[in-house]
């Protein structure tokens, strides 16, 4: 299999797509065909690295890296995702897939933790001398998660940019925690300049003769791959046990999880529909509803991983699947306001004494509101994107307790956090790559 630019460059391997994170020509790399599965291609036994393997192969059919697909299936999915009942405030039982129990207690540690493991099985990766400078524009959880992936391999620098004051506390911990061949910088803009900083250092000439470079944002197709594992090992255990179908409610930012689960029906999953929830970044719900792309600058919210107001992987679905009118049959979209997250994290500690992250409340109201009570909600599944616990600032004072910190993330807390500030131009990246 080869990955095409989106935006029309030629074939490159998937090694190359790995590494090079997004294509010469400025596209986003996509499989040039998709295979397709069947329930029974799977073994009665099912695994997350199982079910990895198996999907992924064709994937990584041509590429000097098939041997160690088994491998690296291991190293990624080393973490359990597990479904969990939870009773809605509309008093409707529905199932959660959390995948939070990662590294960095968000689902961005499965992209990255697969990238870490393919790329430092690069033979071209082994050099200390000319490390792999890896960018990565963060709003929030995507920073720590790479961070946490590639701290302390040899041959390769971690380069964080995470916008001043828009992440939370303890996710600004998180990104800058580490040391060593990590570096974190705050920059004194939105989540977009951050993005846009990370794409002009690729646009530039000058750098990528003088640096390797690649990217681990959800522009990378590296990303993509592992996250759709999730959707269909979830979709296939629900169908085994019921013969149906299962659909999924997504939080939705940069639009890589959403674009993850579409992927994964593509490739024959078990997967019923698919709702994309955002905060009031409503991009994409309002180019659902009006037929038109209005990309803007993003707005701060409480569900901050998702403040994104020109989601990148829209430009991947598009070329995949095809324009609003055929976006309009695959996915729904909605969106939630500050209040309406605040109000949906009280109203499920209260019903179920579960306490969800913002994003995630997000896609809980957009399951109350896109169904109607009392339809069951057996087949459907909300995604937990991160741990509450990331959000303690919002999330304890709205459910009046504390949320229990999972060990990984106790432990990075008690470190000494460092970075610099940066203003938000090209140049200023430039300067501090040397
Ligand atoms: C990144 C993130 C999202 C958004 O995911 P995308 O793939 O960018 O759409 C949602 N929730 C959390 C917690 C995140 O970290």
């Amino acid at each position: 299999m080869k990955f095409v630019s989106t935006r029309g460059a030629s074939g490159v391997s998937l090694e190359e797509a790995l590494a090079q994170g997004i294509a010469p020509d400025g596209g986003l790399y996509v499989p040039d065909e998709l295979p397709k599965f069947r329930a029974q291609d799977f073994p009665d036994e099912l695994t997350l690295p199982g079910v990895a393997e198996i999907l992924l192969k064709p994937f990584f059919a041509r590429s000097v890296l098939r041997g160690e697909l088994a491998a690296i299936c291991f190293d990624t999915f080393s973490f359990e995702i597990p479904i969990r009942v939870v009773r809605l405030p509309d008093q409707r039982e529905t199932s959660v897939l959390e995948v939070i129990h990662g590294p960095t207690a968000a689902f961005k540690d499965v992209g990255a933790r697969f990238l870490a493991a393919s790329l430092s099985r690069l033979p071209s990766n082994k050099s200390r001398e000319r490390p792999l400078k890896i960018l990565v524009a963060t709003s929030g959880d995507t920073g720590g998660a790479v961070a946490a992936a590639f701290h302390g391999r040899p041959g390769f620098q971690v380069y964080v940019l995470f916008p001043e004051g828009r992440v939370s506390a303890r996710q600004q911990h998180q990104l800058t925690c580490w040391g060593g061949n990590v570096f974190a910088f705050a920059v004194q803009g939105s989540f977009d300049d951050c993005q846009r900083m990370v794409k002009q250092a690729f646009a530039n000439d000058e750098l990528n003769a003088r640096y390797r470079l690649s990217s681990a944002n959800s522009i990378n197709i590296g990303r993509l791959l592992p996250q759709s594992v999730y959707y269909v090992y979830a979709a296939l255990c629900h169908y085994r046990q019921t013969g149906e179908p299962l659909s999924f409610v997504v939080p939705t930012g940069n639009l890589g999880n959403g674009l993850a689960a579409v992927l994964a029906r593509a490739l024959g999953a078990p997967v019923g529909e698919i709702v994309l929830a955002t905060n009031a970044n409503k991009t994409v719900p309002e180019y659902l509803a009006t037929g038109e792309l209005r990309p803007r600058e993003s707005i701060a919210t409480l569900a901050s991983a998702m403040d994104v107001g020109n989601p990148s992987n829209l430009e991947r679905l598009t070329y995949l699947f095809g324009g609003v009118g055929e976006l309009r049959d695959l996915v729904r979209a909605s969106a939630f306001d500050d209040a309406a997250i605040r109000a949906t994290i009280r109203d499920v500690e209260r019903v179920d004494g579960y306490a969800v992250c913002p994003h995630t409340a997000t896609a809980i109201a957009a399951l109350q509101l896109m169904t109607e009570a009392p339809a069951p909600l057996t087949n459907w599944a909300v995604v937990a994107t991160a741990h509450p616990a990331k959000f303690d600032d919002v999330v304890e004072p709205l459910i009046g307790r504390d949320v229990e910190m999972p060990n990984s993330l106790a432990e990075l807390m008690g470190r000494e956090s460092r970075y610099e500030t940066l203003s938000a131009d090209a140049m200023a990246l430039g300067a501090v790559l040397k």
